[in-house]
């Protein structure tokens, strides 16, 4: 009997170990209903499934251990087995990958080999590949991508064998059939290589065009440090663009969805993070600006401007000034290509125009390539698109989607060709390249040179510094002396630090005259200095416990972030005890002082706050997805909204702001910081915060805008509503939410924008944080008129429903009655 058991044990133990290992099929082995192959280190799993509550079955592939099924490859995805018959995955004659149902009808195969002597594979990097007894691979599933892009998959094109690696989004959540959207390698023309999203033939957004240098970003902010390298390939027979990742044990993928999405997806403790989404705003659309004209203001219809307002004008003046920008923009002065007179304008950071019609060289020296254009009278511009190379890419039509990117976004340069007369004018993106120009200032190029050198030595410098920094990662960077200017001057400040006595001087020695206010972590005073430059000095309170902290949180995280509604940081102050920091003078205050005070709101029509809306929105996914640091902010309310002279807003407060690693991006903290009445309910309960804490605060403060209220300390009579949240919510289920707008804008108020963005304010406070849209999302739903899904009930929390109150233990440190900010509640 003991023997017996043993032997079953044994066998069961055997077949465990067996299962565990299957990664294979084989002409003695098949996958049928239930089995699974699962690759060498468990990473990848193939089998059948259903999509969400569908009754359809499919061969797919899907991460092994994460628990919501995410499939990243179908193979039958147009021809699904309807109903429960069982199906049968083998090999069979000629080295094909079969899947039949119960009649041994052909669901789907694999294509025709030339071996016989073939197996079916599993790979760790999700690859199900058909191999000879030499591991050639005969077929791969990479080669038919569906809707997702893994790391080692390529996009392009074989024009040899007419193939295409594109990826196409799904019917919908539910159906994996081939969909409306694709994503892949312009087909039509043979033009230097970009990528396109098409809703059939209808282009929705270009990719810039191909270089080894557009995903080489390291995505350290994750708390995961690792090299994406992109692998161009371009050659007369084909085109094809790779992605790879150093660290293998990192989750990353790219989605095309079915609602004309492409995602970029990174696996963070428990949940899969969206790094990147486009299109996000109405400048991402494809050509938008038509030719020559370019899109700088993001969101806003009026978003177009000649590429070069002095040497470019609007075709149609009167269209463009009602926001029809379809005429685009032409040449002031028209070209007339005689003996070569004409020259090049340089314009640096662009995303570079569409290659649709553009003749392209893989080895040519930029003066060469410029040579080459200037020769021939229909190159309208050159330019190199990847700076690992020397590529030369010639336009022969006007240039269209072109866009000057934000500073320091480091994009390449483009020379345009100019008719002689145009020279002279100076450009407002850099200067003029001129041949004679170039010649005579011989001595300027020595004094360049000079300084390339001294450059290039920094650089260097910078590199041995932040080499030696990524050694001493572990090591607490902040340990012992709390701050030494050096420190910040060697590794993370590049802003300037300023001495105390300048400091003090431009602030009349910080007297009372000169107080703007006085935020959670002390007071904040204007100041001017010598050469005439406001500034606004926000003085750490030497009292508080925290404030180090936060002065250097503040200090590292705004030096690294640079967007047009983020409060820039102009530098920092270390002297003894005193803590400065020196921001950038925003003229009108905080928003707080408009929105919540009958004169003053007078002057915030309804246009005006719709745009400090979007500027907040904007500003919040910069925060969160767009930095290289991710931000969740903690504290997003109106007193930290800054206007700056034309009322633009500029988020400011970042003491609070916590850059997150990978294990923060949903985090449970035991300390407590924000303001009462714009925290969200699983924050001020749990003390869990992820971005969606901030969209919370973001959809709070959407509807304190609207009504000029505020959300804490309001009660309606005889209703009693406790807060402005319950009250709107009330407005909306009886369809009177137009009841809410503020008195003092309602005259200017355009009504379905109203009634807009209360939906958008309600959903981004809905109790369960998955529910809120993210910023990507909000953007969109304030750039479109689609329809909005319906919101559900938020919590109306009062402050006695929050287990954090334990304002005796907290360390309160400074703001009104009305605005209690916890800037830190500690468990103890
Ligand atoms: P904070 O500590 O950032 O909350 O700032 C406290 C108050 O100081 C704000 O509510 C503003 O009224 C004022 N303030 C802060 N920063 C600036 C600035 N850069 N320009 C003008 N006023 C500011």
């Amino acid at each position: 009997m003991e023997g017996v058991t043993i032997l079953l044990f044994s066998l069961l133990f055997l077949n465990k170990l067996y299962a565990a290992e299957l990664d294979t099929i084989s002409d003695l082995r098949f996958l049928t209903d239930g089995d699974t192959l699962v690759s060498a280190t468990g990473v990848f799993e193939l089998g059948f499934f259903q999509p969400g509550i569908s009754e359809n079955r499919y061969l797919g592939i899907w991460y092994k251990n994460i628990s919501v099924r995410t499939v990243v490859w179908v193979a039958n995805r147009n021809n699904p087995l309807i109903g429960g018959s069982p199906l049968v995955l083998k090999i069979v004659d000629q080295g094909i990958l079969r899947l039949t149902n119960n009649i041994s009808m052909t669901i789907w195969s694999s294509n025709k080999t030339t071996s016989e002597n073939t197996t079916a594979k599993l790979r760790d990097n999700g690859n199900l590949v058909v191999i000879d007894q030499h591991e050639n691979v005969l077929w791969q599933s990479f080669d038919y991508p569906t809707d997702t892009l893994l790391p080692g998959m390529k996009l392009g094109k074989d024009y040899l064998r007419n193939k295409e690696w594109c990826l196409s989004s799904w019917k919908s959540d539910q159906d994996p059939a081939l969909g409306e959207f694709t994503w892949g390698v312009e087909n039509d023309t043979r033009g230097y290589p970009q990528s396109k999203l098409k809703k059939g033939a209808s282009v929705i957004i270009r990719g810039a065009p191909w270089s080894n240098n557009q995903l080489t970003w390291d995505i350290d902010e994750f708390g995961k440090s690792t090299i994406f390298t992109s692998v161009v390939v371009i050659e007369e027979s084909s085109v094809s663009d790779m992605y790879n990742i150093e660290d293998k044990s990192i989750l990353f993928r790219i989605t095309l969805n079915s609602s004309e999405h492409l995602e970029q997806w990174l696996w963070v403790q428990n949940g899969w993070q969206n790094v990147l989404t486009s299109p996000v705003e109405a400048c991402d659309a494809y050509n938008i600006c038509n030719a020559y004209g370019t899109c700088s203001i993001k969101l806003s219809r009026d978003s177009c401007t000649c590429l070069d307002e002095k040497r470019f004008v609007p075709k149609n003046q009167k269209g463009w000034d009602r926001s029809d920008w379809s005429g685009g923009c032409i040449r002031r002065t028209p070209l007339e290509c005689k003996n070569g007179s004409e020259e090049f304008i340089k314009y640096s950071n662009v995303k570079l125009p569409d290659t649709k019609n553009t003749w392209f060289n893989m080895s040519m020296s930029i003066e060469e390539c410029g040579k080459r254009c200037l020769k021939n009278c229909s190159c309208m511009a050159y330019a190199n698109p990847d700076p690992t190379r020397s590529i030369c890419v010639l336009w022969f039509s006007d240039l269209l989607d072109i866009l000057l990117l934000p500073k320091g976004h480091g994009g390449p340069d483009i020379y345009v060709r100019m008719a002689s007369l145009e020279l002279q004018a100076p450009t407002e993106n850099s200067p003029p390249v001129s041949k004679n120009q170039g010649k005579a200032n011989i001595k300027m190029i020595l004094l360049v040179s000079f300084f390339a050198v001294l450059l290039i030595g920094s650089m260097i410098t910078i590199w041995l510094c932040y080499a030696r920094r990524k050694k001493n990662k572990a090591k607490p960077k902040w340990e012992g002396e709390l701050f030494s200017a050096s420190n910040i001057q060697e590794e993370d400040m590049e802003q300037a630090l300023f001495s105390f006595s300048t400091i003090a001087n431009a602030t009349s020695n910080f007297s009372l005259e000169n107080k703007l206010g006085e935020g959670g972590f002390g007071p904040v005073y204007k100041g001017m200095l010598e050469e005439g430059k406001e500034i606004a000095v926000k003085r750490l309170s030497k009292y508080s416990n925290q404030g180090p902290d936060e002065f250097q949180n503040e200090v590292i995280c705004i030096s690294k972030l640079q967007h047009r509604n983020l409060v820039k940081l102009l530098g920092c102050c270390v002297h003894g005890d005193e803590k400065l920091l020196i921001y950038e003078y925003m003229p009108n205050k905080s928003l707080d002082s408009f929105i919540f005070d009958k004169t003053q709101s007078m002057l915030l029509d309804w246009k005006t706050r719709f745009d400090i809306i979007k500027g907040i929105a904007r500003g919040l996914l910069y925060l969160h997805q767009d930095s290289r640091l991710r931000i969740i902010h903690r504290d997003v309310k109106a007193s930290n909204i800054l206007l700056d002279h034309d009322m633009n807003p500029k988020i400011s407060d970042f003491g609070l702001a916590r850059s997150f690693g990978g294990n923060e991006t949903y985090a449970n903290t035991q300390r407590v910081v924000g303001t009462y009445g714009y925290m969200s309910p699983e924050y001020a309960l749990d003390g869990l915060f992820s971005v969606k804490s901030d969209v919370y605060s973001f959809g709070v403060l959407v509807l304190e805008i609207v009504s000029g209220k505020r959300n804490r300390g309001f009660i309606t009579k005889p209703e009693n509503e406790i807060n402005l949240i319950k009250h709107v919510w009330r407005l909306y289920n009886e369809g009177s939410s137009l009841e809410l707008i503020d008195e003092t804008c309602a005259e200017s108020c355009h009504p379905p924008e109203v009634i807009r963005l209360i939906k958008v304010g309600l959903l981004c406070i809905q109790h369960n944080a998955d529910d809120r849209p993210n910023m990507s999302n909000v953007i969109m739903m304030l750039g479109s008129d689609g329809v909005l899904p319906e919101p559900k009930q938020p919590t109306f929390l009062i402050e006695n429903d929050l287990r954090v109150v334990n304002y005796s233990s907290s360390t309160f440190t400074g703001g009104s009655l009305n605005e209690l900010t916890i800037t830190e509640v500690n468990a103890r």
